[in-house]
């Protein structure tokens, strides 16, 4: 039988996919790209058809790569992650083969001096393209581009290990308890799973250990103080010269080693800090801008965030330490709003909360949603939605995949299982996967979601949105494509406001066995929830985000990273409560030292006031107001990465992006 993986036609045949398909489809499929590549790298006279070419080859990569990685992430087995990890070498061979080909660069440098400069999407592709050329060393001398190899390989194995410190610390802290009164308040569930590991391993009582969840049941619920003052002293002790495991596992020396790394690569490419080089691709133009942004955020948050703190402390009757303000806040939450995230499942079932979902982007762009039962899926929870326009043409596809189950990976997202493109004898439209962990429907009763759950999915609907309502044809600039990290988010934080729309409330709710829709009282005390301590959680992520950022701005080599004193600096600035000295929170920041957030953990507060301020028109206007919406559809969801992000956002607003809606959408500055 013919490898499924290898049609070129339709959409993927996900049932007849079989882990030893895997391989053999990713490595002739290499193969025969490769072959491509080499042909356009020879051809003479130099046209735009080589670039589309190289666009083409990426789309069949995709085509073959997106199922394997996808099914992995929802329907893994051994033997498929065996498979999909084989794979993993070969696939990053290629992509350094592309993102270093001196040939190709000479290539589209040629073709960026010849284009017509009228021709703005194309002019766009080989201005891209080149950026990531340069970004990977490509046109440095060789001596040094064997070094900028050299670093960013280390720069990946430092971080690794951050992260690899980071997780073994946190899995070997364990607290075992045997008097049930030191565990009051923690829920059911996490006790449960506690007791049973201290069963496995031969201990009678209670075993409770650090991973995320119990860390939060711990110091967001637990009665004793002193469990939580244990636990938050190992949380922000992890991997670090302090706390209960202290010098095992330090990451203070790779923190100095990671800086020193990124700051040399940057360094190399003509950059003054890794931090202008982390903007080379992102939506915010220069290091001042950055922090101005930041600044500003945190001077208008930081009198809101003390004047909570104050609130809190008053109804805790003492002043709050950190290992406290989870816990009453919790309590504070109960006895202020008396409403818990389960009370309202009820009332919304997932097929109701759908079928709301469906009516809200149907009204704000004409779109026709409906299910096609008779498409291939990867399990019997899934379902294949087509997606088309008022006049009935179709635009695309999403597969729904809304369950938790086992071997599913955890969380919720969108991905692309097919990218528009549009080329000479090929009009692919483009195919999402949107992908959740809700609780599963029990025996006759359907999923009921928590208002946080009905959030997430329309949060991960503007990520659909994004993906399937671009007209951009090339696939490296389509939907999400090329669209720089500090904007991604904003279709999808955009569509989350719908979500807590009175209006809207009535066509997501109903009870799923009387139909009743949510009480009034119950949808403003929902309301009211939303703006809850805002003020502190803005300056927490503030205060990260302009650690982050000083730290790659502000490197001087023969100083180190100065990670403490940095941290201090900005604490003092930004923050409104004072942490112990044993506090270690550099050591923990695996975002920034172990992955890929390094100089970018402000762009989450940059998409959040982007969003907010794209919805401010809508409200100036009206929510379903047609001409703003299309206006947004054609300035942002259709444009992709084709046009510079600021540049769009202007020409939506028509100025730019403005901190106020924000502000007020959380409370922290009042209307006028
Ligand atoms: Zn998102």
């Amino acid at each position: 039988m013919k490898n499924p993986l290898l049609e070129t036609e339709g959409l993927p045949a996900f049932n007849f996919i079989r882990p030893e398909h895997v391989e053999a489809a990713v490595q002739q499929t290499l193969d025969q790209q490769r072959a491509k590549l080499r042909q356009t790298e020879k051809i003479a006279a130099v046209t735009f058809e080589s670039a589309e070419e190289l666009e083409r080859i990426q789309d069949v990569i995709h085509r073959v790569w997106s199922p394997i990685a996808h099914l992995n992430a929802v329907l893994s087995t051994p033997e498929l992650r065996d498979a999909y990890n084989n794979c993993l070498p070969m696939i990053a061979e290629f992509s350094t083969e592309m993102a270093q080909n001196g040939t190709l660069y000479a290539l589209y440098s040629q073709l960026e001096q010849d284009i017509d400069p009228a021709e703005k999407i194309k002019l766009r592709l080989l201005s891209h393209t080149l950026r990531d050329f340069r970004l990977s060393g490509v046109s440095l001398p060789e001596e040094e581009r064997v070094r900028f190899k050299h670093l960013v390989m280390e720069l990946s194995q430092r971080q690794a290990a951050f992260e690899q410190n980071l997780m073994d610390a946190t899995d070997a802290f364990k607290h075992h308890e045997v008097n049930e009164e030191a565990l009051v308040g923690i829920p059911d569930m996490v006790l449960r799973r506690a007791k049973e590991l201290a069963k496995a391993q031969g201990h009678s009582g209670w075993l409770l250990t650090l991973d995320p969840p119990t860390y939060l049941a711990v110091i967001t619920h637990a009665k004793n103080e002193d469990l939580r003052a244990h636990y938050y002293e190992a949380w922000v002790t992890r991997a670090s010269d302090q706390g209960p495991q202290a010098g095992r596992w330090d990451n203070r020396p790779l923190i100095e080693k990671i800086a020193s790394l990124r700051h040399e690569s940057a360094l190399l490419l003509g950059f003054n800090n890794y931090a202008e080089f982390s903007l080379a691709t992102k939506m915010a133009g220069t290091p001042e801008e950055v922090f101005e942004f930041l600044q500003n955020l945190a001077e208008k948050s930081k009198p809101v965030a003390r004047a909570e703190l104050e609130d809190l402390s008053e109804f805790a009757g003492r002043a709050v330490e950190p290992w406290n303000v989870a816990y009453y806040s919790e309590q504070l939450k109960q006895t202020r709003f008396g409403l818990a995230d389960d009370e309202l499942r009820p009332y919304f079932p997932l097929p109701r909360v759908l079928q709301g979902l469906f009516k809200v982007v149907e009204k704000l762009f004409g779109l026709k949603i409906r299910a096609n039962y008779g498409i291939d899926a990867w399990h019997p929870d899934v379902t294949y939605y087509e997606v088309c326009a008022e006049d009935k043409s179709p635009i695309g596809g999403v597969f729904t995949d809304f369950f938790a189950r086992p071997n599913k990976r955890g969380g919720a997202w969108m991905d692309e299982c097919l990218v528009r493109c549009k080329l000479e004898g090929l009009n692919q439209q483009p195919v999402a996967y949107l992908v959740c962990n809700f609780n599963p429907p029990v025996d006759s009763d359907p999923s009921l979601l928590t208002h946080d759950d009905v959030v997430t999915l329309f949060h991960e609907f503007g990520h659909t949105l994004h993906h399937l309502l671009t007209e951009v044809d090339y696939p490296s600039l389509s939907g999400i494509n090329g669209v720089p990290w500090d904007a991604v988010e904003l279709p999808s934080q955009f569509l989350e406001n719908y979500a807590w729309l009175p209006e809207v409330l009535p066509w997501i709710s109903g009870h799923y066995q009387t139909g009743q829709p949510l009480p009034a009282e119950t949808l403003a005390t929902l309301n009211a929830t939303r703006t809850f301590q805002a003020g502190l959680s803005m300056v927490r992520q503030i205060e990260f985000a302009l650690f982050d950022f000083r730290l790659h701005a502000e490197y001087v080599p023969d100083q180190g990273s100065r990670a403490e004193e940095i941290l201090a600096r900005t604490r003092q600035e930004v923050a409104v409560m004072e942490v112990p000295s044993f506090n270690r929170f550099p050591n923990t920041f695996s975002h920034v030292f172990g992955g890929s957030y390094a100089a970018g953990y402000y762009s989450y507060k940059w998409a959040e006031v982007l969003a907010a301020d794209v919805f401010s028109a809508f409200e100036e206007k009206g929510s379903f107001d047609p001409e703003t919406a299309k206006h947004f559809r054609n300035c942002i969801l259709a444009t992709g990465g084709s046009r510079d992000a600021m540049d769009v956002f202007k020409e939506f607003r028509g100025r730019a992006p403005s901190l106020d809606p924000l502000l007020r959408q959380t409370g922290i500055q009042l209307e006028g």
